[in-house]
């Protein structure tokens, strides 16, 4: 048990799946089994909120019903294998975790509009068991605005919500996720944020172009601020006009990201189940076989850095 994944849209899948796929077993990239196999230690769980489907299905505070729905199915999936994986809520709940042979699990939501502006919201979502917030996917909402093709769009900041938003996080023990948010709403985060905070699944721009990846710049602040980035499977974020994701574009990816926001900042963000199915090493049991070629370019106490040690130190940084 080792390997922390900072994203997965799992919980998406079974929950609109009306019943049908459960974490137990299922033909997608992560299950018990597959996680058991892979050697996992903690995966974070996204409540990713699907907001082209939200208003016509959910009407009025649509994102927020929507939450409460998947909550549901996270909760229930929870309660029927708990004797392989039980919910942590800050580090020293992954470590008890641990010892007892389990592995953790950590909910987050990816796209913050749930939220509302409502500061109360947030300690709902917190009481609920929430340890991240994305706060937004690829629309604007009460924190700010997505990353955009539009230039006008990716350079504003957060809004006044949005940095106040921070604040309260970083004191209630939420980490901020800046993966999805346009490059001014990125500076603010390092600038604001008093906590170290992750790009849950992202990759670096100067190796593929997808507007969502990092450039150089980004991951610099990254490392100064003692943040990481998770990166990301898709294929589209680790190779130009690629459509299947291979084992040495990731480590290309993991390489780069070393060199310029340093390796304390390298750190697993599958995005498995959100992502196209067609990845060389298949899906989470086919784990070993990246840190396998991970094991030419990097020690085996940086390997230690990727698998846990960075997204660990955050957590106990940025998490209660
Ligand atoms: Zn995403």
């Amino acid at each position: 048990m080792k390997i922390v994944d900072m994203h997965c849209d799992t919980i998406m899948r079974m929950a609109l799946s009306d019943g049908k796929i459960s974490l137990r077993e299922n033909d997608g990239h992560i299950d018990i089994a597959k996680m058991q196999k892979g050697g996992a230690l903690a995966q974070f769980f996204a409540i990713f909120i699907p907001m082209m489907k939200m208003k016509e299905i959910y009407g009025e505070d649509s994102s927020y019903k929507y939450f409460n729905k998947a909550y549901e199915v996270y909760l229930s999936e929870m309660e029927k294998n708990k004797e392989f994986i039980l919910p942590a809520f800050n580090y020293e709940d992954i470590m008890k975790n641990k010892e007892m042979g389990k592995m953790s699990s950590i909910l987050t939501i990816e796209e913050g509009d749930p939220v509302q502006g409502k500061m109360e919201r947030i300690k709902e979502f917190y009481d609920k068991g929430v340890r991240l917030i994305t706060l937004t996917w690829n629309f604007e909402n009460c924190f700010g605005y997505p990353n955009s093709d539009d230039d006008t769009i990716m350079k504003k900041g957060l809004k006044e919500f949005g940095i106040e938003a921070l604040a309260y996080m970083n004191e209630l023990g939420m980490l901020i996720d800046v993966s999805h948010l346009n490059e001014g709403g990125f500076y603010d985060v390092a600038k604001y944020s008093k906590k170290p905070f992750v790009a849950s699944h992202s990759c670096a721009r100067n190796i593929a172009s997808h507007k969502r990846n990092l450039w150089d710049e980004q991951l610099k602040l990254v490392g100064e601020t003692g943040s990481v980035v998770g990166v990301n499977f898709s294929s589209s974020f680790l190779r130009d006009g690629s459509n299947f994701s291979t084992i040495d574009d990731v480590v290309k990816h993991m390489l780069h990201i070393k060199d310029k926001a340093g390796m304390e900042a390298v750190a697993w963000g599958s995005d498995f189940d959100g992502i196209a199915p067609t990845l060389e090493w298949v899906d989470y049991a086919g784990m070993p076989k990246l840190e396998e070629a991970l094991s030419k370019h990097f020690t085996p106490r940086e390997i230690d850095m990727i698998n846990h040690e960075n997204a660990l130190r955050v957590i106990k940084a940025s998490m209660k």
